[in-house]
């Protein structure tokens, strides 16, 4: 065959492409209005009668040279595109979206303006153990320049026998250290009754892994008016983390931050998996401000550095890490909270940044 030859079949073969082009997006219109007259009168989109009595038409004409499976294959295609579009058209984009709201949201918390553009820190002990100890992290954090105090007074443990945090009793410490320093308090609610009362003792919301969906805790949380922290599941998906904020947002709350705080995988040289991609595609996704937690990703001090550092150059908003005066001896996460020193050395390496 010469050159000659070739070039004019591909020519034909390019045309048929885009006649091709015309009829599918001819095809996708028609879908789309048909889609809009069944919306109104309350219709099914998908009809398997009706798929099948189009596959029977094509089939039947069929000539050749495709066999009728591949035809009915590709049509099969076809028409799932077609009942894609009349979906998106019909499926209302979630409020946290990007689609939504394009702009990026930024939770101010006592003028500390998560999102803007600049890395924030949420750093204190795992759980509030006494004032002192409290007091001590407080004044480390304020000297940090940092706004934002964190600490356990209602602590999800796993096993009920371990410390199960000071309550109220320690949200009104975390509060007393904090408005000594003129910080803004994060620490976290377990239970949709507790919201009520804490909520004079806190800034922040915080909702832990093991909370993400506890459905009851979110829609609480969004029907008041106070920042959400919300962290991602030990297991979940990063669609069910979103889905999981529109639960707050859907409520009237729209100050949610999320944070990555690592999901469980086979791999246990960490305490769970820092999934860093996570951060990119939150942020594509959604218009929150997205922190990550190396503390309980990791589980190990020797991996707090590298992977904030991570995390800010992936494009997150903040760190978030545990800081305790003698971890040693501290009640709850003690192989990887921070002391102050080395505390001091990580905002000090982060900053060089
Ligand atoms: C915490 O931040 O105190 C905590 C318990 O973390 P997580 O819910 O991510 O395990
Ligand atoms: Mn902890």
């Amino acid at each position: 065959m010469s050159n000659q030859q070739l070039d004019e079949l591909r020519g034909q073969l390019e045309e048929v492409n885009l006649q091709l082009l015309n009829l599918i997006n001819k095809r996708g219109e028609l879908v789309k209005d048909i889609g809009q007259i069944k919306e109104k009168q309350g219709m099914n989109r998908f009809d398997p009668v009706r798929e099948r009595v189009m596959f029977d038409q094509i089939t039947e004409k069929n000539d050749g040279p495709f066999e009728d499976s591949t035809i009915t294959h590709l049509f099969k295609e076809i028409f799932k595109a077609g009942l894609e579009l009349q979906e998106d058209d019909h499926r209302k984009a979630l409020l946290v979206s990007r689609k939504k709201k394009p702009e990026d949201t930024i939770v101010d918390i006592k003028g500390d303006r998560i999102g803007d553009g600049n890395p924030h820190f949420v750093m204190g002990p795992c759980a509030v153990e006494s004032y002192e100890q409290v007091s001590q992290v407080a004044e480390a954090v304020k000297k940090q320049g940092i706004k934002l105090l964190r600490g356990g007074a209602f602590k999800p443990r796993t096993s009920p026998y371990d410390f199960q945090g000071l309550g109220l009793e320690g949200l009104k410490i975390l509060k007393e250290a904090a408005d000594e320093h003129d910080l803004a308090v994060v620490s976290e609610i377990v239970n949709p009754a507790d919201i009520e009362k804490a909520v004079d003792y806190l800034d922040v919301i915080q909702i832990g892994a093991r909370n993400m969906q506890n459905f009851e805790l979110l829609k609480a949380a969004g029907s008041v008016n106070k920042p959400v922290l919300l962290k991602r599941g030990l297991s979940a998906t990063i669609s069910e983390f979103i889905n999981a904020a529109e639960y707050i947002i859907s409520r009237g709350n729209e100050n949610i931050i999320l944070c990555e705080r690592g999901i469980r995988t086979y791999e246990k040289a960490t305490r769970n998996t820092l999934d860093i991609s996570a951060v990119p595609i939150l942020k594509q996704e959604t218009h929150l401000p997205v922190l990550v937690d190396v503390t309980h990703s990791t589980g190990r001090r020797d991996l707090l550095l590298p992977t904030a550092k991570a995390a800010l150059a992936v494009g997150a908003d903040g760190v978030m890490a545990e800081v305790h005066p003698d971890p040693a001896v501290a009640l709850s996460d003690s192989a990887q909270q921070m002391d102050i020193p080395t505390f001091e050395n990580f905002m000090a390496e982060l900053k060089k940044q």
